[in-house]
C-alpha cells in the first residue's frame, strides 16, 4: 500500500472537481472541498478524502441533493429550525451557523435543530466554528444502527458522535469530538485484517458473548458503546436530541428509510451554543485558562483538539493512500 504526496491545494482541487462532476453546484462543491481539505490538514483522515466515494454514491443515487439549498427559519429568539432539503450537512451548517452565533450572542443561548441533511463528517468543524465566536458549543448526530445498548446484543444506536468546544480569546478553542461507540467498525476490520485482538468491551459475538476477536465482532457481531452503560446513556441522549427533539429519525428509523447506497443517510443534528460572556459575569477566559493550565501540569495530559491544531500548522503536503486517490480520480 503506497502513499502519494498531495499539497493542500491539490486535495482541495481534487475534491472540488469530484463533487462538481457528480451533480454538485459550485457552492456545494467548494464547501465540501474545503471540509475535505481541512480534515486532511488536521489529520482527521478518516473524514477527509476517505469519505468522498461514499458522498459520491449518495449523490449518484439521487438521495443527496448537490444543488439544493437549506431552509433556515428562526422560530423563537433562540431556536432555529433548518430543513436541510437533502443537502450535505456541511452546506446546511455553512448557511445556519452564522444565525446560531448571532442569536446565542444576543440571548445567551441558542439551538439549531436540523432535519433532512446528510452527515458523515467529523463534528469538530461545527463546534469549533461556533467557539471561534466566543461561544461554548455542543453538537451531536445519529446514524444507522451499529451499537447495542448496554444489556442488548443487537444494534440500535448509531456510532452517534458528540462534540463540545470551549472558546479561548487568543487561542484556538478546546474541542473534543468522539463517537460514542467503543471503536469504529472500520478499526475493528483493520484489527481483523492484521490479526490483532481488540480490548474486551469493544463488541459482542453474534451470540452476544464478550470477545477480543475482531472477526467475531465484524462478522455478524455488534459494537458496544464506550464505557458500558454510561456510554450507552450518552448514545441514547444523542438519539433523542438529534431525533425526537429536532423532529427527525432515530437511527433505526433512518436505516428503514435509507436506500443503502453507502452514502450518508438523511437525518437530524442538534447544535447548542451558549455565551459565557452573558452567563458568567466574570473573567471566564482567564478562569478557564487557569483550569486548562492546571490540567496540563498534572503529568502527561494534553487537551483534546491539540493534535489537530498542531497538525494544522504544517502547511506542507499530505501523504494519501494512492489507491484512494486513484479511486477518487476515477469518479471525477
Ligand atoms: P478519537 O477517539 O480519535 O478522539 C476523540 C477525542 O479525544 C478527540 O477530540 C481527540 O482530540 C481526543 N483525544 C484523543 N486522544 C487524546 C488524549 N490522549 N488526550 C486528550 N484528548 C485526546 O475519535 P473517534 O474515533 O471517537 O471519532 C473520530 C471521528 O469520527 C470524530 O471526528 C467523529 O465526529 C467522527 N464520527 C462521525 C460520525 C458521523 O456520523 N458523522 C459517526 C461516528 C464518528 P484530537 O483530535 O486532538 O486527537
Amino acid at each position: 500500500m503506497s502513499n502519494i504526496s498531495l499539497s493542500l491545494d491539490e486535495i482541495y482541487e481534487l475534491a472540488k472537481k469530484t463533487f462538481s462532476n457528480n451533480g454538485c453546484d459550485d457552492e456545494t462543491s467548494k464547501i465540501m472541498a474545503d471540509l475535505v481539505m481541512k480534515a486532511e490538514r488536521d489529520g482527521s483522515i478518516s473524514h477527509g478524502l476517505f469519505r468522498v466515494p461514499a458522498y459520491i454514491s449518495g449523490l449518484k443515487s439521487g438521495k443527496i441533493n448537490g444543488k439544493g439549498k437549506p431552509n433556515v427559519k428562526t422560530i423563537t429568539p433562540s431556536v432555529i429550525k433548518v430543513d436541510g432539503n437533502n443537502c450535505l450537512a456541511p452546506v446546511v451548517l455553512k448557511k445556519s451557523i452564522p444565525e446560531l452565533v448571532k442569536l446565542a450572542k444576543e440571548n445567551g443561548i441558542a439551538v439549531l435543530a436540523i432535519t433532512n441533511s446528510h452527515h458523515m463528517a467529523a463534528m469538530w468543524p461545527e463546534t469549533e466554528a461556533v467557539a471561534e465566536h466566543g461561544l461554548a458549543a455542543f453538537a451531536c448526530t445519529s446514524y444507522k444502527p451499529a451499537v447495542a445498548p448496554a444489556g442488548a446484543i443487537k444494534p440500535l444506536f448509531g456510532t452517534n458522535p458528540i462534540s463540545f468546544a470551549w472558546p479561548r480569546k487568543n487561542k484556538p478553542p478546546v474541542v473534543f469530538d468522539m463517537a460514542t461507540a467503543s471503536m469504529a467498525m472500520g478499526e475493528v476490520q483493520v484489527a481483523k485484517r492484521e490479526g490483532h485482538k481488540v480490548p474486551l468491551g469493544t463488541g459482542l459475538t453474534k451470540d452476544g458473548k464478550e470477545t477480543t476477536d475482531p472477526a467475531e465482532i465484524a462478522d455478524g457481531g455488534v459494537l458496544l458503546p464506550f464505557g458500558g452503560y454510561k456510554g450507552s446513556g450518552i448514545a441514547m441522549m444523542v438519539e433523542l436530541l438529534a431525533g425526537a427533539l429536532v423532529g427527525d429519525n432515530f437511527s433505526y428509523e433512518t436505516a428503514e428509510k435509507d436506500n443503502n447506497d453507502g452514502g450518508p443517510p438523511s437525518g437530524g443534528e442538534f447544535i447548542l451554543a451558549i455565551s459565557p460572556e452573558k452567563l458568567s459575569n466574570s473573567d471566564w477566559d482567564t478562569h478557564s485558562l487557569k483550569f486548562f493550565e492546571k490540567m496540563k501540569s498534572m503529568g502527561d495530559v494534553r487537551l483534546p483538539g491539540e493534535r489537530r491544531h498542531k497538525n494544522r500548522l504544517d502547511k506542507g503536503p499530505r501523504y494519501i493512500n494512492e489507491d484512494l486517490v486513484n479511486k477518487i480520480k476515477s469518479l471525477s
